[in-house]
This record gives structure tokens, C-alpha cells and sequence, in this order.
């Protein structure tokens, strides 16, 4: 998460790896309670926006459109994903209510590791190893809390298991944006396009499974059929492994033989 008036100078940021430990706190009677919950400069992940359209009872493109803008950041090939602030005073977060965060349950992930942000090294199935840099803005009061965390207890504390492994699958597919796929101009390419609604619009690619000729070019077994017809989080992984194939000619997804 990065605020553009609050840039945290070297000194404060440290790295840690997963038994590393910090001091950190954070809770309704802290005097910046809240106060990350505005104008923050938060990247979302594809598994972020399934927990949340799935909160807000949405299909995945009615909450793109909502609620996120699109911008290219670290990968210049591929498009971030990031929250859209409400354009209220103070730009809160659209989910910032009196009592605090309305979707906290299904909060991203960013919002969940926060004050870390977490290095994740992940291959194509989910394994993967974590780092962590510790990042202490002006503004946050929780790191003059009395409370003693390693990086691995604050993420379970946080309910970061589940993310972390999508996540690391993410890490594997977005590394291949690195060595440009899309060509002079990504914008216009169809791949890009592609490549997007399978990371992202979940609803879509659904849509791209089940109503294109994916089925007789791809040998998807009738077990994981099943888990992804329904499942949103099964079928971001088969989107994963389509992209894989798609662009890296890597991965467990497999071409029929004709
Ligand atoms: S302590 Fe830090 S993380 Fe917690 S509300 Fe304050 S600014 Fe946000
Ligand atoms: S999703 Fe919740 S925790 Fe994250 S910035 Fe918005 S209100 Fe804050």
C-alpha cells in the first residue's frame, strides 16, 4: 500500500523473512484508526477481486467497473489492477464505513498484510517461498504498540494462507509479462485482452470455458470440470494454467491430441 504524501524514507523499511519479527498493533483505539483507509494506492489481486464481487453480490466485470481503475505500474507489459478511493473528502476507501472496513471478512490483500508487504517467489502450482518488507509510514501509530509479531503469525493472524498460495500462482504467471508477450503495444493486443479477462474477470472467462471451442482444445479432466463450473476460485486457477500454456507453453493444462 503506498500513500503519496507518507513515502517512507530507507530507514523505514526493513526486511524480514517469514520468523522475522516487528512490533506492530492495530485496533479501533489507535488515534490514526482508519487512517489507511484513505488515499491509499492499493493493487488488487485476482483472488482479491473474487472474494469481493462475490461480497458485494456482483458479477466480476460490474465490480471492475466499480470499483477498481487500471494503470500500468512495476510491469510495463501488463495493466495493475488497483482499488478505486471514493472521490469523497479525504478520498476514503468506498468500503470505509463509521464502524470501519464493511467488507473487512473479505478485505484484500494488501489491506491484510499491511504493515508488511509481502515478496512472494512462487511456481505454477502453488509453491512457494515468502519474504516480507516492513514498511513504517508517518502516519500509522501501530508500530508504537507494545505487541510482538513474526511475519508468519501475522499473516495467519490475518487469514493470508489461502491468498498467499494464489497468489504465488500469480507471481509465477505475472513473471511472464516480463519478457513482453503483447508486443510495441500492449493495449491493442488481443492477447493482453485475453490474458486480462482470465486474470481478472473471472465471470468472463467462465463464459470463454464453457461457450468456446476451449473444451475440445484442452484436456480438462471431468473432476476439475466439475470444481470449475461453479467454484470461482477453481477457475481462476484454470485461467492461471490456461495462461501459463497461453504464453509460457508451460504448466499442467494440456492440448488434446488430435
Ligand atoms: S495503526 Fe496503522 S494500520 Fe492501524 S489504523 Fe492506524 S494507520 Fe491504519
Ligand atoms: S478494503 Fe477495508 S481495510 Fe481495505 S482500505 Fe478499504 S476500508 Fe480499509
Amino acid at each position: 500500500m503506498e500513500f503519496k504524501n507518507d513515502i517512507p524514507t530507507e530507514e523505514n523499511t526493513r526486511r524480514l523473512d517469514e520468523n522475522g519479527t516487528f512490533r506492530f498493533a492495530c485496533h479501533s483505539g489507535v488515534a490514526c484508526f482508519t487512517r489507511c483507509c484513505h488515499d491509499a494506492d492499493m493493487y488488487l489481486y485476482p483472488y482479491d477481486i473474487i472474494r469481493l464481487k462475490r461480497r458485494l453480490g456482483m458479477t466480476s466485470a460490474e465490480f471492475l467497473a466499480a470499483h477498481t481503475l487500471t494503470a500500468f505500474r512495476e510491469n510495463p507489459q501488463f495493466p495493475s489492477v488497483m482499488l478505486q478511493m471514493s472521490d469523497r473528502p479525504g478520498k476514503p476507501c468506498s468500503f470505509l464505513s463509521e464502524d470501519g472496513c464493511a467488507v473487512y471478512e473479505d478485505r484484500p490483500y494488501s489491506c491484510r498484510a499491511y504493515p508488511l508487504e509481502p515478496a512472494i517467489c512462487g511456481s505454477g502450482d502453488g509453491r512457494f517461498a515468502i519474504s516480507a518488507r516492513i514498511v513504517r509510514h508517518g502516519h500509522c501509530l501501530g508500530h508504537g504498540e507494545d505487541r510482538e509479531w513474526s511475519v508468519r503469525g501475522w499473516m495467519e493472524d490475518q487469514g493470508m494462507g489461502g491468498y498467499n498460495e494464489i497468489n504465488a500462482r500469480w507471481a509465477r504467471v505475472s513473471s511472464l509479462f516480463q519478457r513482453n508477450p503483447f508486443g510495441e503495444k500492449p493495449l491493442e493486443s488481443p492477447a493482453l485482452k485475453m490474458v486480462y479477462m482470465a486474470g481478472y474477470n473471472v465471470d468472463s472467462f467462465r463464459r470463454f470455458v464453457f461457450e468456446s471451442s476451449f473444451l475440445s482444445r484442452f484436456d480438462v479432466p471431468e473432476a476439475r470440470l466439475y470444481e470449475v463450473r461453479d467454484g470461482d476460485t477453481a477457475l481462476l486457477i484454470l485461467g492461471f494454467d490456461w495462461i501459463l500454456r497461453f504464453l509460457g507453453g508451460e504448466g499442467p493444462l494440456r492440448e488434446r491430441r488430435l
